[in-house]
């Protein structure tokens, strides 16, 4: 309705205007103060939106029942959890850590890859200190107009005690997420002023909160970039604790499966535990999502219970994006069988029963793919490991080299592989140029060692996908022809050629 008053309002004063021109009355002062209305409309508008965007952030989050998180609801992260909880403490106890003389804490910061749990770990504390909850982004405090920050900053600390006063609670946990946005050095951005009075009036704040009494404040930050961050944010005395919130290992990733899938109903055959050995590298937003496709998946085939399957194909699109309808030409769609083919044959070669599926349907970037099991976390390779990484790369390219007399630029992505896999041989000290400086030396001499590196392989390669043409050639046949090959299926036509 008001956007009607609006629009009415706006159409007839300029049908008002353009008939004061018609009737040759000068209209060049309207004109200007209409200019001058409308510039200064946009401008108040966009300041009060971010303000909105806060607040409504802000209040979305003071909503108690939403915050019932608890620890129980996070999987892995023990030590994280752990460091936490010590943490919380001061909170909960504040009497008795007063009693021993210790001062009581005011920030804690949670430093971790996107995805790995930190709001929940935030809102899990505010559950276990029975504190009131309110959440917030470093990006809601950027405004181009200086002293905008500054003020939202207070307001947010404002609202944290009003919430917990409303709630009757003692304490209010203010969560700052991508701390980094106004945390950061100061004097490194070009609006550096903003964003240092930004920053200085957190810091006061942090600094005024053991005079406020009846409400306890403790500010949780959360940033994967705790570099960027200034050092009189970290001191003591600001953010006290600094705790890891790292990826999960297999057991952590088990236990975040095991949460999502609380609510959905598995077939008793389905192996979570395999599932968590296949997704290294997956963060608990990754493994929350893999449970929710999976569940969709069931549905999409009418299951009433989630099968291995559904899982399997939900880790997939987790990981590589979801299935393309383009269906790409019967040629290309054998060379990419083969290709396929060619990695996997050298994956199994250099380590029995690595494939774990191999397929020629695109999705995502890629037309094709050969996934492989894991052969545990790894967080360090030695050369050898590098160099096989650098084969099983390089098996696609020899592959069509050999059946179809040249190479295509699917390989592209493989190269890239393989040479970065030659590099951290090189900087690791461990090719024929011994201990290296990646500053100092030549880029020639590095991309020679590389070419020496990736030379060598190639011969390797060649050798083992020519001793196996006549099975290679079974299994792309059959794979093109059922467009997805089982890992089991692979190393039955592996054995039967
Ligand atoms: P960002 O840095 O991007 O803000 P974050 O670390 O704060 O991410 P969350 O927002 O806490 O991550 O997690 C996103 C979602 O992923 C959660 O709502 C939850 O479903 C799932 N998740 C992440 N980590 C875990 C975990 N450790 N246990 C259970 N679920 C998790």
């Amino acid at each position: 309705m008001e956007a009607y008053w609006k629009e009415l309002a706006l159409g007839s004063g300029l049908a008002l205007v353009i008939a004061l021109g018609i009737w040759g009355v000068d209209i060049t002062p309207i004109a200007v103060i209409a200019g001058l209305a409308v510039l200064l409309q946009m401008m108040l508008s966009g300041r009060f939106a971010g303000s909105r965007k806060l607040e409504a952030l802000a209040l979305d989050a003071r909503n108690p029942v939403k915050s019932m998180v608890t620890f129980d609801d996070i999987g892995g992260q023990d030590m994280a959890k752990r460091e936490l909880l010590e943490a919380l403490e001061f909170v909960n106890n504040r009497e008795k850590c007063l009693k021993l003389g210790i001062r009581p804490l005011k920030g804690i910061l949670l430093v971790g890859p996107p995805g790995t749990g930190k709001t929940l770990l935030a809102k899990a504390a505010a559950s276990y200190t029975d504190s009131a909850f309110v959440a917030t982004s470093g990006s809601s405090f950027v405004e181009m107009y200086a002293g905008v920050g500054a003020q939202r900053i207070r307001k947010v600390f404002s609202m944290g005690r009003q919430a917990a006063r409303e709630q009757g609670k003692g304490s209010a946990i203010i969560f700052i997420d991508e701390i980094e946005v106004i945390g950061g050095k100061r004097g490194r951005h070009s609006s550096h002023l903003e964003y240092d009075q930004t920053l200085n009036q957190l810091l006061v704040e942090m600094d005024g909160i053991n005079a406020t009494n009846d409400v306890r404040v403790l500010v949780v930050g959360a940033t994967n970039r705790a570099d960027l961050l200034d050092p009189a944010l970290i001191r003591p005395g600001r953010f006290d604790r600094v705790v890891r919130v790292d990826l999960p290992n297999k057991e952590g990733r088990l236990h975040i499966l095991r949460i999502h899938a609380r609510n959905k109903p598995l077939e008793a055959e389905v192996d979570l535990g395999k599932i968590a050995g296949e997704t290294f590298g997956f963060s608990g937003a990754h493994l929350e999502s893999l449970m929710n496709e999976a569940a969709i998946h069931a549905l999409r085939h009418r299951r009433s219970q989630i099968k291995e399957e559904d899982l399997r194909e939900a880790l997939e699109k987790v990981m590589l994006g979801e299935k393309l309808d383009r269906r790409p030409l019967e040629e290309e769609r054998q060379r990419i069988a083969y290709h396929e083919t060619g990695h996997a044959l050298v994956s199994e070669l250099i380590r029995n029963g690595s494939v774990s599926s191999l397929t020629v349907v695109p999705r995502g970037q890629a037309l094709g793919y050969m996934r492989q099991t894991p052969d545990g976390d790894r967080y360090l390779y030695s050369k050898q490991q590098l160099l096989d990484q650098i084969a099983i790369a390089l098996g696609g390219a020899i592959m069509e080299e050999l059946f179809f007399g040249s190479r295509s630029t699917g390989s592209k992505g493989d190269f890239d592989q393989a040479v970065e896999a030659a590099h951290q041989i090189i900087y690791g000290g461990m090719s024929s140029l011994g201990v290296v400086s990646k500053q100092h030396i030549l880029p020639e001499e590095v991309n020679k060692e590389v070419q020496a590196i990736i030379g060598e392989e190639e011969k390797r390669v060649r050798e083992l996908v020519s001793s196996h043409q006549t099975m290679a050639k079974a299994i792309a046949e059959e794979l093109l022809r059922e467009e997805k090959l089982s890992g089991v299926r692979f190393r039955e036509l592996l054995m039967a050629s």
